[in-house]
């Protein structure tokens, strides 16, 4: 804590410290408050050798030097002064995760023109004629501006959603397809209205709304675990904290794992409020994203529906974090500042004095056990709503079935989908591999292919005639003759994915309409989307999916679930592989049978006595999730011990190692919290984009200052550019 606390205005001519969003430093520099003075707070642009660049008043000068070397700042920025509490979230998220405070800023500031004031611009709408010819590149940019329901565009934008080149909309304007007009920067969001009737609750839900409404009245931190199996209203009942909140006058966020939800979750929001919510995430447009953001920090956003960087906006007063699907890996961002926005949402609603709640059927452990110890409240759903039963669960065991090589169908789970194609229902069939085929084996040697740059296999992509690489995203042609050996046409894919097991469906029933859902198969989210809708209203028969189709999508028509491989996973060394599997395969089985249809859920395994498989399909969670913990606390692992994983990455192996042993020889400050380091070791994929990766785990009790043990154990080992190190805390991922 500094003595003096930071003045809330620096007077025209006094320093002030300024954190830019460039790496120079601690990020931290000072400056001359410009004419006029400025805020604590204020976005402002300031001199950085020969550049401008944007930073944030942070504070107190740190008067390493003298008052007439410091430079002034050059402007204020046309935007609201970044709040306190965001700037303490900032601050801890980078502590906590070991990021650069300029990294920090940078999630923060993810807007274009943060600083440009409102003014108008020109947009591209619908003209009054269609053009005299039509072209295939016209007809897209047309219909990628009704994708985005009247909203006008730039040029630029259009041209990238239907894309097309510029002239191509140039051309469309000169023969009026398409019009200019003014349009206003930045419109506020049309109002929500929480009072407008809802739907009556079942006396479960009713009674976790009233919970969450009066967690939300006490204007005050609190977590709650809401979980509730599929179908049984959490959405509805947190959308009662929500409202809750809104007739408060506070602000909302919801986080959602896949952008594709956001549209049912959309429709509903209107439904329920009068009005569309504010949305951020990659699917919507710059404009768009600017619009968002400087609505956020003026108030004038009631709700905003996004992914994990929308808990980087400048809320101006954030009374509620929903974290929907909170189990899903996608919360956790993999590159750069590696957060987890479960967790982070949570710290952000207690500096915010907001309420955190997160929804899942199938929680993850850590929330599991913070419900358990206390800390988190937990409201239990247990039945769908309305007349709809959970499926029933079955096992296929595999050894007992007639499989000839290369399909993956069994006879049992075949005449299922029979029945339901018979009757005009849906079947889905769940495989959590993309492409067509994980392996390409040479018959003649044995060889299989593998990237160039990565330690990892190819995998067939059919749909796109290649070879790609699911590390790095390089591909080559599948080849007729062996790298290794030569030999012509005996290279063949071994094992499915989900394009393979398309093909097999299709031959086993040619009639039935067959879709397949990954998330590699569309060009855009929108694209996936408008799949989406299509399949809830009926548009296929059987439906082929990733884990894409784990998450919540909402498909009356479909009883019958299929799980082709519950093996997959389960032999993982992950510490989580068993909670994984437990959670995506309940997870599917989940979509069957939501409507008044009763649903069935086929488990294909060889092991059905495995106890997670057991576990899956006796339904029998709280046993489960028990015996999880019992295991992982006994070992010490997390929720229970905390680890970190450390990633050194180089061109040459030799030198990875050697600072990965150094590491592991230097380790008193880790052993003065009593945590233990292992390692190093080569990473599982010990290869990406040609750099070679190895790897160190340290375990630490669960109350350790593990972060400042980590800063002053990796200080003094000095990193050139070829040397990287990266230190993931509470890693989920341990690739
Ligand atoms: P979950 O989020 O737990 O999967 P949802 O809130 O999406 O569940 O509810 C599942 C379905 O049931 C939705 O179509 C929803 O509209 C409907 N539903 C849930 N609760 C009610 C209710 N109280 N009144 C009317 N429909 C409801
Ligand atoms: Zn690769």
């Amino acid at each position: 804590m500094p003595h003096n606390p930071a003045p809330d205005f620096f007077d025209e001519g006094t320093p002030c410290a300024v954190l830019t969003t460039e790496p120079v430093g601690s990020g931290v520099l000072d400056y001359l408050a410009p004419e006029g003075g400025c805020w604590l707070g204020a976005f402002v642009d300031v001199p950085l050798g020969p550049r401008r660049v944007v930073g944030v008043v942070w504070g107190q000068a740190e008067g390493k030097f003298a008052r007439n070397k410091l430079r002034q700042v050059i402007r204020v920025l046309d935007a609201a002064p970044l709040r306190a509490e965001l700037r303490d979230f900032l601050t801890r998220v980078a502590d906590y995760t070991l990021t650069p405070l300029p990294a920090m800023l940078r999630l923060a500031t993810r807007v274009p023109g943060l600083g440009d004031g409102p003014a108008t611009r020109k947009l591209l709408f619908r003209g009054p004629d269609l053009p005299p010819r039509m072209t295939d590149a016209r007809e897209r940019v047309l219909a990628a501006l009704d994708s985005f329901g009247g909203a006008g565009l730039t040029p630029g934008e259009l041209a990238q959603a239907a894309g097309v080149s510029g002239a191509v909309v140039r051309g469309l304007v000169k023969t009026g397809g398409l019009v200019e007009q003014d349009a206003p920067r930045d419109q506020p969001y049309a109002p929500l209205n929480p009072a407008l009737p809802r739907s009556a609750l079942s006396d479960d839900q009713a009674q976790a709304a009233q919970h969450l409404r009066d967690a939300v009245t006490q204007d005050k931190f609190g977590a709650t675990l809401l979980k509730g199996v599929t179908g049984s209203g959490k959405t509805e009942v947190y959308l009662e904290a929500i409202a809750a909140c809104l007739a408060r006058g506070r602000q909302a966020l919801v986080l959602l794992p896949e952008i594709a939800l956001t549209s049912e979750f959309l429709t509903r929001v209107e439904g329920r409020f009068g009005a569309r919510p504010a949305e951020w995430h990659s699917g919507v447009t710059v404009t768009e994203r600017r619009r968002c953001w400087r609505m956020v920090a003026q108030g004038d956003a009631q709700l905003v529906v996004g992914a994990r960087s929308a808990l980087f906006l400048p809320f101006r007063d954030l009374g509620l974090v929903v974290v929907d699907e909170e189990h899903d890996t996608s919360y956790k961002q993999e590159e750069g500042a590696l957060y987890n926005a479960r967790d982070m949402a949570v710290l952000r609603a207690s500096l915010n004095g907001a309420q955190a709640v997160l929804a899942s059927a199938t929680p993850s452990l850590e929330s599991w056990a913070n419900a358990a110890s206390g800390k988190y409240a937990r409201l239990d759903l247990t039945t769908r709503f309305g007349p709809n039963t959970l499926p029933d669960m079955r096992a296929i065991d595999l050894r007992a079935e007639e499989l000839p090589a290369n399909r993956w169908i069994s006879p049992s789970l075949q005449s299922a989908v029979n029945a339901r194609i018979q009757a005009g229902e849906q079947a889905l069939l769940f495989l959590n591999r993309r492409g067509y085929a994980p392996l390409t084996l040479c018959r003649a040697c044995g060889h299989q292919v593998g990237c160039s740059e990565c330690d990892a296999r190819m995998v067939e992509h059919r749909f796109l005639k290649r070879l790609v690489c699911h590390q790095c995203g390089a591909s080559a042609p599948i080849p007729t003759a062996c790298p290794a050996c030569g030999a012509e046409d005996r290279m063949a894919p071994v094992g499915p994915g989900v394009e393979r097991l398309e093909e097999e469906a299709r031959a086993l029933w040619p009639d039935a309409r067959v879709l397949v859902l990954s998330s590699d198969l569309f060009g855009s989210a929108r694209a996936l989307k408008d799949h989406i809708a299509a399949i809830a209203a009926g548009g296929a028969d059987i439906i082929i999916g990733t884990q894409i189709v784990a998450k919540g999508h909402n498909f009356p028509l479909l009883t019958l679930v299929g799980v082709i491989d519950a093996d997959l996973g389960l032999s993982g060394s992950d510490l989580r592989a068993a909670e994984r599997v437990f959670q995506l395969v309940r997870q599917v089985a989940g979509r069957a049978g939501r409507a008044e249809k009763a649903g069935l859920a086929l488990v294909q395994t060889s092991q059905p006595d495995h106890p997670v498989i057991r576990a899956i399909l006796s339904g029998d969670e709280e046993a489960f999730w028990r015996t999880e913990a019992d295991a992982r606390f006994a070992l010490g692992m997390p929720p229970y011990g905390r680890l970190a994983g450390i990633i050194i990455s180089s061109t040459n192996m030799e030198d990875a190692f050697a600072l990965g042993q150094r590491l592991a020889m230097q380790a008193a400050p880790l052993a003065r919290i009593g945590a233990q380091v292992f390692g190093p070791a080569p990473a599982p994929i010990a290869r990406i984009r040609g750099r070679h990766r190895v790897r160190l785990l340290v375990k630490a009790p669960k109350g350790a200052p593990l972060q400042a043990a980590l800063r002053a154990w990796v200080a003094p080992h000095k990193l050139t550019r070829d040397l990287r190190l990266s230190i993931d805390i509470d890693p989920q991922s341990f690739l």
